[in-house]
């Protein structure tokens, strides 16, 4: 992104990793769902090879701030935006600050265990969120090509589509309740194309989140949409070289 005003000279590139990464040293750790990368030093690669600052992120913290600036998050000081899509991450703000952990690598929301018998995850563990709730894991255990495909099939009366969903909005709802009373936010919002899978994956994903919290916290922290759509990260991004003074850990 350019923040010169000329478009061709750069003077700081951010980018968004869909893995653990560590924003101060500019390394990636390792990406589960991207093969073989493991410490890489992306940032030291792209300021050799673009000339100018570069700041690497998690995709799905880019994506909180972009919330929490200017999207569905405004104004709310313990956020967290939550992605369902191929995979499932998690970005934070807490008390108005990106929080990323001590290594830079919080944020691995697909990678909490809630069904320890449950199917391999590519992060090795088994029954990580990502392996029962993501649209990967939806697709795979409906025999289907895609989540969009068997949110299609559940809607037309598929019995197995139906399960698969359900059981993906269970997961994902009491993975939710757990973050609620275990940070005590005060907005989740929710991207990503699984999300959209119709109002009975909502219904289920709120029913287990219910379950899965205390009342008094859980009313405190409204389960919203988020706003920015595949512009998320590209705001986020903005934000980030905009308003350096609020990278501090
Ligand atoms: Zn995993």
């Amino acid at each position: 992104m350019s923040t010169s005003g000329a478009a061709m000279d750069p003077m700081t590139v951010a980018i968004g990793v869909p893995g653990p990464v560590d924003p101060t040293a500019g390394v990636v750790h390792a990406a589960s769902n991207l093969p073989g990368w493991h410490e890489v030093p992306l940032r030291r690669l792209l300021e050799s090879k673009l000339g100018c600052r570069c700041l690497v992120e998690h995709d799905a913290t880019l994506a909180a701030i972009g919330e929490q600036r200017r999207g569905a998050g405004r104004g709310v000081a313990n956020f967290a935006y939550i992605t369902v899509s191929t995979g499932i991450g998690a970005g934070f703000i807490i008390h108005n600050r990106v929080y990323r952990g001590g290594t830079g690598a919080a944020g691995e929301f697909g990678h909490v265990v809630v069904a320890p018998d449950g199917p391999l995850c590519n992060c090795g563990n088994r029954g990580c969120l990502d392996a029962v709730a993501s649209g990967l894991a939806i697709a795979r255990e409906a025999g289907a090509s895609s989540a969009v495909e068997v949110a299609i099939a559940a809607a037309a009366g598929d019995q197995l589509a139906r399960a698969v969903l359900d059981a993906a909005a269970r997961h994902l709802g009491l993975a939710l309740g757990g973050l609620i009373n275990l940070l005590n936010l005060e907005m989740i919002a929710v991207g990503g194309g699984v999300f959209g899978a119709g109002a009975n994956f909502r219904d289920g994903m709120v029913s287990a989140v219910t379950q899965g919290s205390f009342e008094r916290v859980r009313r405190q922290c409204p389960i919203e949409r988020a706003q920015l759509g595949n512009d998320q990260g590209l705001v986020g991004a903005f934000e980030l070289v905009m308003t350096p003074e609020k990278r501090a850990r």
